[in-house]
């Protein structure tokens, strides 16, 4: 390892100059002005997999922006790693935020700028030039390695997920790798093992045809406001639990793995008020503030209106109301059968005075990787070797919602090794990557692709 480790040290510019080109590539996939750019993105990753001695690598076209394949065979019998990134960029709005141009990278304090460095293209080059180094180094890979990039994660991955479920065979896997996700802190390495997902919904009511005069039809005619308000608040109970039946039902409770795992993490609640400026923790009774928001399923209103809201008062009955509703969904709650019971219960607990209309809206599923899986475990080994430093295992309450769907296709552990900080304003102006860690992520790349080999 000592070899290897030596020339990504002695390479380390060249790779950064690699980055800086790869960086400099205007990859948006949100603005069609960019669809050239996003074409040429994907034939320079293409072109680089080849030109690091990758045996196969294509560009695959979709309704979108396009995807790039490339697959290296390891020895007989040995695993396959799928490597997954996105080469896809935010928009960089707004542009007076930012010190340096968001497509000039520039290095300064040990970091490098520009858009695309921390999410995702940085943290994706580190396992081309991991991959590279075992290969001029080597000669071959201890397992065999597919690399899956595409140009949409940014905007919601409609063609991956459209062209996932028909090419499970080119996938064929052991292990998903995916690095687009952060550690805990800087010189802390982590590893993300749980995600939530998500179901959506419009809630629509309607008590009349038009407003009416809350003095001749006050009091005769049901108002959607105080109907819908009703319906909400009866969605939860005083211990901050959902009330709709069922909706507990398949879910995982903590392990007592998990629960001695959450005892090296931050309880949470110190953090979540010195980045919210909320007044107190506030949530599920019975669990810590770190468990709450990772670990748990929530329901929450994400607006609310209807009737009159302008300067002073005036006497209207309004005839519509609206919600906007979502729930955090959790191991091993089925989104399909959420969103069927949360249409039961609000259709049974509508009074027949309004009209209802319920729009379900985007959704993601959930991912979890169990702390028992061993591909989890060689990468945390892998991360400590190289940090010197214990591994923490985290769960994040937000959704990553390819990352559950290559879970649920590919029926493989996928393995979130996420090199960003937090700190590195990924969609944000000033976006940057830390050097520190794009040089130990690709010694922890080829340690890792080792250790799963044995
Ligand atoms: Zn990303």
């Amino acid at each position: 390892m000592e070899k290897l480790f030596g020339f990504v040290d002695q390479q380390i510019d060249r790779f950064l100059d690699e980055l800086k080109t790869l960086l400099r590539l205007e990859s948006i996939s949100a603005d069609p002005a960019k669809k050239t750019a996003c074409a040429t993105t994907a034939q320079w990753l293409a072109d680089h997999l080849k030109a690091i001695g990758v045996r196969e690598s294509r560009v695959i076209p979709t309704a979108g922006h396009p995807l790039v394949y490339g697959f290296h065979p390891g020895p007989a019998g040995a695993p396959t790693v799928l490597i997954y990134g996105h080469y896809d960029v935010q928009p960089v709005d707004p542009l007076e935020l930012w010190t340096t141009p968001p497509f000039e990278p520039t290095i300064r304090d040990g970091k490098i700028f520009g858009r695309g460095t921390t999410d995702d293209k940085g943290q994706l080059l580190i396992h081309l030039k991991a991959v590279e180094t075992m290969l001029k180094l080597e000669g071959k890979l201890p397992v065999s390695v597919k690399f899956l990039f595409e140009g949409e994660e940014e905007v919601g991955s409609e063609a991956l997920t459209a062209w996932l479920p028909g090419n499970k065979e080119l996938l064929a896997c052991d292990i998903v790798l995916v690095s687009d996700s952060s550690m805990i802190a800087k010189g802390q390495p982590s590893i993300n093992y749980g995600l939530r997902g998500l179901i959506y919904f419009q809630v629509d009511l309607e008590t009349a045809t038009g407003d009416l005069h809350s003095g001749s039809f006050g009091g005769g005619v049901a108002n959607p406001i105080n109907v819908l308000a009703e319906l909400l608040a009866s969605m939860k109970d005083e211990n901050n639990r959902v009330t709709i039946p069922g909706f507990y039902d398949d879910v995982l409770e903590i392990t007592a793995e998990e629960q001695a795992n959450y005892a090296l993490l931050p309880e949470g609640t110190a953090e979540l008020l010195a980045s919210s400026g909320a007044e107190m923790a506030y949530g599920e009774a019975g669990f810590t503030t770190a468990q709450r928001i990772s670990a748990r399923p929530t329901l929450d209103a994400n607006g609310i209106w209807g009737g009159f809201s302008g300067e002073g008062a005036k006497t209207v009955l309004p005839a519509r109301a609206g919600l906007k509703v979502s729930m955090r969904l959790v191991p091993n709650q089925d989104p399909k059968k959420i969103a069927a019971l949360f249409k039961d219960y609000v259709e049974k607990h509508t009074p027949k005075a309004a009209r209802l209309k319920i729009t379900e809206m985007h959704g993601g599923r959930w991912f979890m990787c169990p702390l028992t899986e061993p591909a989890l475990r060689k990468g945390a080994a892998s991360l400590e070797e190289v940090y010197g430093k214990q591994c923490l295992f985290t769960r994040e309450g937000g959704s990553i919602p390819i990352v559950a769907d290559m879970a649920a296709v590919l029926e493989k552990p996928v393995v979130l090794m996420g090199f960003g900080l937090n700190s590195e304003q990924a969609h944000a102006p000033n976006e940057h990557f830390d050097l520190e860690n794009f040089q130990r992520g690709i010694k922890t790349s080829l340690l890792y692709l080792h250790k799963l080999a044995q």
